[in-house]
């Protein structure tokens, strides 16, 4: 997300510079048009909702009472638009609760607001943790500041929890994405929010600096297959709601690529040389080239099966 969103800004930079005035106006319509004021509903349940904005996270909002329960806050740019889209959704009010599903800025970007509102923020520990901390990825330089305390998680678990109306919520212990990642269990209207660890749209950012890794993906799609039924629904961090099947046809293209880095890995291949013998040719049609993936992919699992790791 991070290297689309500067690529258009170098985009946007070099288009000015060679021709600003001539394309200054379809830029700013541009502008418009993908402002976080976009919201977006769709209505899961009664009182459940996924809210979008182009460019930002998805977010599951449960109204109840007059409050509303959120999973992810988007981005602290997007974050007053969707407080607003959620003050709308029929039955709303104040958010009383909000869960983050990993530490990420996407998902985390209205901590601050609801934590100086004194109200909850749920988080698993360790995703407290990074937000306690400065993380710096090294394959873009990519920096992200800690959060200040007051818009730290405020209600923290190890393994797993509930919430009022039987929402469970629990740790993904596989570090598909983060070394945090939760999933939240709406059993009434059987819908999964399972934040970054599944994607919808495109392959995923294995961020191995807190903890992420190839092998992660495959056990944490695994592993939410025993939470989902056939029936479930399953909100990714990304794109549109997914199904079980979806997450059985995940996880077995993720284990396939799984298993051909590991064995490149064994016969002693490198990050390069595993973009280029592209072990996820067949899947490119539909899930975009995954040149990147692949990269980020093989480092993770140097960082986790490497012997001198
Ligand atoms: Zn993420």
């Amino acid at each position: 997300m991070y290297e689309r969103g500067s690529t258009r800004r170098q985009l946007l930079k070099g288009a000015l510079g060679a021709a600003g005035v001539v394309l200054g106006a379809p830029l700013v319509r541009l502008a418009a048009q993908t402002g976080p004021a976009s919201a977006q509903t769709l209505k899961l349940a009664d009182d459940l909702f996924v809210i979008t904005m182009p460019g930002e996270a998805n977010v599951v909002a449960q109204t109840t009472n007059g409050g509303a329960l959120l999973v992810d806050g988007m981005s602290a740019r997007a974050s007053s638009a969707l407080m607003a889209a959620v003050a709308s959704l029929p039955g709303s009010g104040p958010v009383h609760t909000l869960v983050n599903t990993h530490w990420h800025p996407e998902q985390t970007g209205s901590n601050e607001t609801i934590g100086k509102a004194g109200k909850t923020i749920v988080a698993q520990e360790n995703t407290r943790l990074w937000l306690t901390t400065d993380v710096k990825w090294p394959w873009n330089g990519k920096e992200f500041k800690r959060l200040p305390k007051i818009a730290q998680p405020n209600k923290t678990f190890y393994k797993d929890g509930a919430l009022d109306s039987g929402i469970r919520y629990g740790f993904i212990p596989d570090a598909a994405h983060t070394d945090g990642d939760l999933y939240v269990f709406f059993p009434k209207q059987n819908v999964l929010a399972v934040g970054d660890v599944m994607s919808g749209q495109g392959w995923p950012v294995v961020d191995y600096i807190t903890g992420g890794w190839i092998g992660g993906i495959v056990g944490g799609l695994q592993r939410l297959q025993t939470i989902a039924n056939d029936e479930t629904r399953i909100v990714p961090g990304r794109g549109p709601v997914l199904s079980t099947k979806d997450l059985k046809t995940q996880a077995d293209m993720y284990g396939t690529i799984y298993d051909r880095l590991s064995t490149m890995l064994n016969r002693g291949r490198g990050p390069s040389e595993a973009v280029a013998a592209q072990p996820a040719k067949e899947f490119e049609a539909q899930m975009g080239n995954a040149d990147e993936f692949i990269r980020r992919s093989f480092e993770s699992l140097w960082a986790y099966l490497s012997p001198d790791a």
